[in-house]
């Protein structure tokens, strides 16, 4: 199965260009970022402290988190019998995303469904870590970028309420798989791109390495 890993920052555009650039080439799309999401979604439905390493890996214990994919080849997550969509960009669920995340049970736990997932599928794959620690010998890597200005810009237009700014910095400093641009990845800065910009850039290096459409 092939992968492409698409990392980088919050809002430098992973999600629509990966979701885009999936549809072009025919493969499915992962977003990694929604299984933290829900994972944190559901611990403060449950009222365990994000900050308690220890309640949220007793609170795994009986998490029970499968994901799939749609019809349409995009991957769908179920979480305790529940299928969160919007609730996932709730502020409150940004602003503790960061936290659940930087805990290695939780990473685990995360890692172990993403990995299942790409067994009967060619992927585009989107994240933090997806190019440097979830599939290290991925053959396309792509680290997205944008000045944090920018970022800032696009994500207020979403009408989101996220502190890219400290969200970036806690992932980039945790001690595992932090934020950082994978071995081999190629660094891709959208900042004065378009969305169709972008997908064309890297089409054209995946086309360059080989890759082309179904
Ligand atoms: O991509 P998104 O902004 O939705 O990700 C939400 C959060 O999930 C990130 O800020 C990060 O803390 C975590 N994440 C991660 N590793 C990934 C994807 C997301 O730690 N591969």
């Amino acid at each position: 199965m092939t992968i492409i890993a698409i990392d980088g920052p919050a809002a430098s555009g992973k999600s629509s260009v990966s979701k885009r650039l999936a549809r072009r080439l025919g493969f499915s799309y992962v977003n990694s970022g929604s299984m933290y999401r829900a994972v944190t979604w559901e611990l403060l439905r449950q009222s365990v402290d994000p900050l308690n390493p220890d309640s949220v890996r007793t609170s795994l214990d009986s998490m029970e988190l499968g994901c799939g994919f749609t019809p349409e080849g995009e991957s769908f997550i179920r979480i305790n019998a529940q299928v969160p969509d919007a609730e996932l960009k709730e502020s409150v669920v940004n602003n503790n995303v960061s936290t659940v995340s930087a805990i290695p049970a939780v990473r685990h736990l995360i890692v172990a469904r993403l990995r299942a997932l790409v067994n009967e599928r060619d992927v585009v794959m989107e994240g933090r870590d997806i190019g440097s620690a979830v599939f290290p010998d991925a053959p396309h890597k792509f680290y997205l970028d944008a000045s944090p200005e920018i970022r800032r810009l696009r994500r207020a237009a979403e009408g989101q309420t996220d502190s890219i700014d400290l969200r970036d910095k806690q992932d980039s400093s945790r001690a595992e798989a932090p934020l950082q641009v994978a071995k081999g990845a190629c660094v891709v800065d959208t900042s004065h791109l378009t969305l169709d910009g972008v997908v064309e850039k890297i089409s054209q290096l995946l086309a360059v390495a080989g890759l082309h459409p179904r």
